[in-house]
């Protein structure tokens, strides 16, 4: 069974602006799918319809074979990670961290385990007291990574999750999330405007351009075909 599967999805906006036409995706279990092209294509929109940010207009959006398109966000057991991180700026990178896990009802204890392993993997451990604003920007990427692995969710968002870092640190960063997400298996879906940056990372492109997915195939498919 694909693990996240979209059928003739779209997006009109309430103004009357039809940000996405029609889009039909569908991704295996552990594929790392990047979403890339030009500011304004529509690569927001599309990942925050499968987040359950935004409505989905038309079409139908399934998890794992269930269909997703009215459940909540915190229902569609997914984790997305942003380009500002979205930390909570008074709580501990701990805290930031536990959150998800805490309202969910989870044990003290298991939260403790989860949190600690993870922080191992992302090299956290000595900074599970500081707040964010007492992080680097590379570190700050981590524990919002961090916070979406604690809930080990079945699909990964990330929304440009490396624009704000510098150059150096962007490619280092992007190689660990790639050994990570083999790591676990997670399915991906990425979002870019950085082709390079897509390239590198995906299983497989979908390239956006006004809201029509104009290509979809391997880097190799796309990029080196004669
Ligand atoms: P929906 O159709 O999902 O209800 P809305 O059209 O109500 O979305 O807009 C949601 C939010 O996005 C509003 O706060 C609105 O001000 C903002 N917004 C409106 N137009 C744009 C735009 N072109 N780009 C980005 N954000 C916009
Ligand atoms: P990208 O992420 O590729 O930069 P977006 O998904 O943010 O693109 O936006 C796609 C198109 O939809 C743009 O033309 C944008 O102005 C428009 N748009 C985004 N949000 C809204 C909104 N809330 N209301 C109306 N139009 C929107």
């Amino acid at each position: 069974m694909s693990d996240l599967v979209l059928q003739n999805i779209g997006k009109t906006y309430s103004n009357g602006y039809q940000a996405i036409p029609s889009i039909d995706l569908t991704i295996e279990e552990g594929e790392f799918i990047v979403l890339v092209g030009p500011s304004g294509c529509g690569k927001s929109t599309l990942l925050r319809m499968v987040a359950g940010l935004e409505g989905i207009s038309q079409g139908e959006l399934l998890i794992k074979g269930d269909q997703v398109n009215n459940k909540e966000p915190a229902d569609r057991d997914i984790a997305m990670v942003f380009q500002n991180y979205a930390l909570y700026p008074h709580m501990t990178v701990y805290d930031n961290m536990a959150y998800g896990l805490k309202n969910r009802g989870v044990a003290k204890a298991e939260i403790a385990t989860k949190v600690s392993a993870v922080a191992q993997m992302l090299g956290l451990e000595e900074l599970l007291t500081r707040r964010p604003k007492q992080l680097s920007g590379g570190q700050r990427q981590r524990v919002a990574m961090g916070r979406a692995m604690v809930r080990d969710p079945k699909v990964f968002l990330f929304d440009e999750p490396l624009s704000n870092l510098d150059a150096k640190l962007r490619v280092q960063m992007r190689v660990e999330i790639r050994e990570l997400q083999r790591k676990l298996g997670t399915t991906t879906l990425y979002v870019t405007h950085d082709q390079v940056e897509a390239m590198t990372l995906a299983d497989r492109l979908v390239v956006l351009n006004k809201g029509h997915a104009e290509q979809i195939g391997t880097p190799m498919e796309l990029y080196l075909r004669p």
